[in-house]
């Protein structure tokens, strides 16, 4: 059985349903091959009307959809409208990908004709987080089913009832049993592996590396979005305030629950004043209930994770640390926790090694930017790098020698844009790209094909 509970009043229980067996997924997953034999008949015209249907059933339920995704994963009220706003847009998009081009053409000699296609794997076994309940299944499901795959969607268990609730809006726009949502924990995930064609999952770095491991044995083509360690770099030319009020809220929306969030700020040269501006800045995020309007930062998602988050608040001045701000729960009801900055932490500190999913960050300052960026790399993850400054060498500079699938110049590390790739380097991503056109590498085989006169 699979309860899923609201951050913010744990004794709400938005969610209670029987975990899918084994058994079920591979029913799900026979229906699912079955159907997608419609879905690829039906065309690319089919294709785009149907996802251009989904795309207009998730915005006709968008404020209960959002209501929703506070109620769940406690996410401010703000944001989650963003989301699925973002969904919308997501399922737009794809709605116009089966009208692409798939290929490429060549002469070869002698006349004849060699070409490229593109066919759809089959079963698509999706396996996603609870950070962005709608989002981040339909930026895997919309192009997979895009390119004429059929889709089993194993969400995380805080994130049930949202998933189930986007099922049930996709399923009149689509062949029965083509999206198959299938809850569960650990094993039904490890089911759906068993299943799939191919696999995208996204979550935490530990068990990605489970999931590449069993669907690289098998042989499915897996793509793993992981953790990040995500550090944003403050030149002396920055703007102090706006860049101080860019990080903070970088470091602590949505209680900094987020693979972008910034977990390390890196200040060059002088650093007293703006360590006083994000102090203030991150003091002036208004915790509170995610139902509000003006709340930024709202529960994490379990006791467990503000435990992780206190337990290395109080680790820091033992470890010759201090606390500029935060470090304790905030009210006796729901899982808050205060935005939390440490200074002053040795390089193998928690804080400056490993993700704490959480809104907690440490600073550093260093002399100048080769040190920045040293320092920047000097983690196992690469997800997103952000860089302020006004200096276009330095920026050049630093976008080719920051280790980071995405970095972002005077701008949070949060926030993509879902037109274009998404994915981070060395152990926060593995395989292709996700998002934007790159999303047809993992859901369709290439084929290379030779015609010779007869
Ligand atoms: P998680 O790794 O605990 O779980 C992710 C999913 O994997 C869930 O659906 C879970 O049930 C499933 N799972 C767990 N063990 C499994 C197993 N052995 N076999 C198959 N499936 C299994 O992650 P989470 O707590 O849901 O999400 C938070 C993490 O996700 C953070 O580390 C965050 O950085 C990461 N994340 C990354 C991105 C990105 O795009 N890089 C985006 C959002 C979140």
């Amino acid at each position: 059985m699979i309860t899923s509970t609201s951050p913010q009043r744990p004794d709400d229980i938005v969610a209670r349903v029987q975990a899918s067996t084994p058994e079920d997924v591979r029913v799900a997953a026979e229906t699912a091959r079955k159907a997608q034999f419609e879905w690829v008949d039906a065309g690319a015209a089919g294709r785009a009307k149907a996802l251009g249907q989904a795309a207009e059933a998730v915005q006709g339920a968008a404020a209960e959809l959002a209501a929703l995704a506070v109620r769940e994963v406690g996410k401010p009220l703000a944001e989650a409208r963003g989301e699925i706003a973002r969904s919308v847009s997501i399922l737009r998009y794809y709605a116009q990908q089966p009208f692409e081009e798939i290929g490429a053409t060549s002469n070869p000699s002698g006349g004849g004709l060699l070409f490229t296609t593109r066919r759809p794997r089959g079963l698509a076994g999706l396996i996603t987080p609870w950070n962005f309940p709608f989002a981040i299944p339909l930026w895997k499901a919309a192009p997979a089913l895009a390119y004429g795959n059929a889709v089993l969607l194993k969400p995380a268990e805080p994130a049930t009832a949202c998933a189930l609730r986007l099922s049930e809006l996709l399923a009149p726009c689509l062949p029965a049993g083509l999206f198959t949502v299938v809850a569960g924990g650990a094993d039904t995930g490890r089911a759906v592996l068993d299943e799939a064609d191919v696999v995208s999952f996204t979550g935490s770095t530990a068990v990605g590396a489970t999931i590449i491991a069993a669907a690289a044995q098998r042989g499915a083509p897996v793509q793993a979005e992981m953790g990040g360690q995500n550090p944003a770099i403050v030149l002396p030319d920055a703007d102090v305030e706006a860049t101080a009020a860019s990080i903070a809220a970088a470091i602590a929306g949505y209680a900094g629950q987020k693979c972008t969030a910034t977990k390390r700020v890196i200040v060059v040269g002088e650093a007293a004043r703006f360590t006083e501006a994000l102090v203030e800045a991150v003091r002036a995020l208004v915790v509170g209930d995610p139902a509000r309007e003006d709340v930024t930062v709202g529960p994490v998602i379990d006791q467990a994770a503000r435990d992780r988050v206190l337990a290395a608040a109080a680790s820091v001045e033992a470890a010759g640390g201090r606390l500029l701000t935060g470090g304790s729960k905030v009210g006796e009801l729901g899982w808050f926790v205060a935005p939390t900055l440490a200074d002053g932490l040795a390089d193998e500190h928690l804080l400056e090694r490993e993700e704490v999913f959480g809104p907690i960050c440490s600073i550093s300052r260093v002399a100048d930017l080769d040190q920045a960026i040293s320092r920047a790399n000097a983690v196992q993850h690469g997800l997103v790098a952000g860089l302020h400054t006004r200096d276009i060498t330095g920026v050049l500079d630093a976008v080719n020698r920051l280790d980071a699938g995405m970095i972002k110049v005077n701008a949070p590390t949060t926030g993509v844009d879902f037109y274009l790739p998404f994915g981070g380097v060395k152990a926060s991503s593995y395989g292709t790209k996700e998002q934007g056109k790159a999303a047809v590498d993992i859901y369709t085989s290439l084929h290379t094909v030779t015609i010779e006169a007869g």
